[in-house]
């Protein structure tokens, strides 16, 4: 790896959002760019993400961003020459609650919108692609053929393969530990290996961006909330071309991994931590907590034949970002020349990737889109920020994940 020195744009951190960020930037013609990643690239978050990819939101703007991303996973190989080990599976919603299934017939409408294709499918259907331990608990089946999922580490060194190709710089074990501003504008960027001047900071720091925001005296709501899953032994009935499962109504969501399935939710009472306290110090990488796995295991077997056998093989979690209001954090920091936030990306990080870069590049042109524009950190600068509450709203945004009133509410979080 290089070392840090001067550049026209740093990019702090070298999760998914620095690597797909750093990407769209360097093809849509920046120049003389560098990230810096105080461990190694994609070594937090993102490679603990799940990896499913969905499409099929409750608006159309998020819609549209999970589209566009799928549409650069599709070319990523053939213009970088790195796979993103892309799996383009479809994926099922299941019902088991009548709100649900008017939901599912608000996110189709919300699907023909955007230009997104989804099916409602028979319980006799699914059958045919899964095996249902009681089919008769199915209400109502949505189907997208065009969704799936991929190895988030994949995608991380493709994003950097084609980056590197366009002369961006990665530079790890280099922590950030502030930065100089000069005449209201940042000027430089401050490492354990020397200050080095650079004209545009990009924020990517996932569940510690709030601090890496502190770094300029900027207070924002970033809290990381826990979110795990497991991976099961093997399995039968569940072979390669198992879509992509959503049960909301019991909280889980399940894909094939190797000869098994992995299994995640979205706990009733979620653990986060305060944005306040989150420094240099703060360790995303939690215990499993078996508890919280136990349900979802409880719910898995309910719900599908064939898995109850399996057992576990492994377990994974993380903190990723979320926001009081379920919305990226993204766009130039208002009062402050040169300092941009790509953050925040409520469990959207990976399947939203390439999406985010985009609006990321957006939020750097003349003319940003209202969209673009309402996602400002500048929403968060209009008094003083209570952490507490923050933490509280940010939670609540986890824990209702999947329920069926933050879609009829605009479903800003509808998601993995
Ligand atoms: C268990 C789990 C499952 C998930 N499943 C999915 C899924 O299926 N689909 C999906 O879309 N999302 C999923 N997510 C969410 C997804 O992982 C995140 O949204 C995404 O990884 C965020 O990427 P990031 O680049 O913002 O954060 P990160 O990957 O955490 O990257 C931030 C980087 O910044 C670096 N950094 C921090 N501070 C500094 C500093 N001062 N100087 C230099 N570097 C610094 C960190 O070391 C880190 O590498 C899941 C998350 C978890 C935990």
């Amino acid at each position: 790896m290089e070392p840090a020195r001067d550049s026209a744009l740093t990019i702090v951190g070298g999760g998914i959002i620095g690597c797909a960020v750093a990407y769209v930037l360097a093809q849509a013609g920046y120049r003389d760019i560098q990230v810096l990643e105080r461990s190694q690239i994609c070594g937090e978050t993102s490679s603990r993400a799940a990896g499913l990819v969905g499409q099929v939101r409750t608006s159309v703007e998020r819609t549209k961003i999970a589209m566009a991303s799928v549409a650069m996973f599709q070319s990523l190989e053939e213009k970088t020459g790195v796979t993103p080990d892309w799996v383009q599976s479809g994926s099922l919603r299941l019902a088991l609650t009548p709100e649900r299934v008017v939901e599912f017939d608000q996110m189709a409408r919300v699907a023909a919108i955007a230009g997104l294709e989804v099916q409602r499918l028979s319980v006799d259907e699914v059958s045919e692609m899964i095996p249902l331990a009681k089919p008769e608990a199915v209400l109502a089946a949505l189907w997208c053929p065009t969704d799936g999922y991929l190895q988030p580490n994949s995608l991380a060194m493709s994003y950097v393969a084609g980056a590197r190709q366009l002369g961006v710089r990665f530079v790890t074990n280099c922590e950030v530990m502030g930065f100089g501003v000069r005449d209201g504008a940042v000027c430089s960027v401050i490492t354990p290996d020397g200050e080095f001047a650079t004209e545009l900071v990009i924020n990517a720091a996932g569940p510690w961006a709030g601090w890496v925001a502190r770094m300029v005296g900027l207070e924002l709501p970033i809290v990381p909330v826990r979110h795990e899953y497991f991976i099961t032994g093997s399995t039968t009935g569940y072979g390669s071309g198992v879509p992509v499962l959503r049960v909301p109504d019991e909280r889980i969501y399940v894909r094939p991994e190797l000869d098994g399935l992995l299994c995640g939710g979205w706990e009733a009472q979620a653990l986060s931590m305060n944005p306040k306290e989150v420094d240099e110090g703060s360790r995303m990488n939690p215990e499993a907590d078996w508890e919280v796995m136990g349900e979802f295991a409880s719910s898995l077997t309910t719900l599908f034949a064939g898995v109850s056998e399996a057992g576990v093989r492994s377990t994974v979690g993380g903190f990723p970002a979320f926001t009081p209001d379920g919305r990226f954090v993204i766009g130039r920091v208002p009062g402050l020349h040169g300092y941009v936030m790509a953050a925040g990306c409520n469990a959207h990080g990976v399947s939203g990737s390439a999406g985010i870069a985009d609006l990321v590049l957006e939020s750097l042109s003349e003319d940003p889109s209202p969209y673009v524009i309402s996602l400002s950190p500048g929403r968060f600068m209009e008094g003083p920020i209570d952490p507490d509450e923050a933490q509280l709203q940010a939670q609540r945004v986890y824990e209702n994940y999947y329920a069926v009133a933050a879609a009829a509410q605009g479903g800003a979080t509808i998601g993995l």
